[in-house]
């Protein structure tokens, strides 16, 4: 099921349309898929692989 929430670029309040009810600024969406928790995983794990190396390789 999709959503359609979207959230002030300006003050950060959550609405369903295009322009911030409270501000007026533009509304953006929240889409969790874009910040899905494996990317981040797979970067830590990335990110951790290269230190190890630059650890094996300073000592
Ligand atoms: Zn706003």
């Amino acid at each position: 099921m999709k959503t359609l929430i979207r959230k002030c670029v300006n003050c950060g309040k959550y609405t369903m349309k295009d322009k911030c009810p409270e501000c007026g600024s533009e509304t953006r969406n929240t889409d969790p898929l874009k910040y899905s928790p494996s990317d981040k995983f797979q970067k830590f794990r990335i990110k951790e692989k290269e230190d190890e190396n630059n650890g094996e390789n300073s000592s």
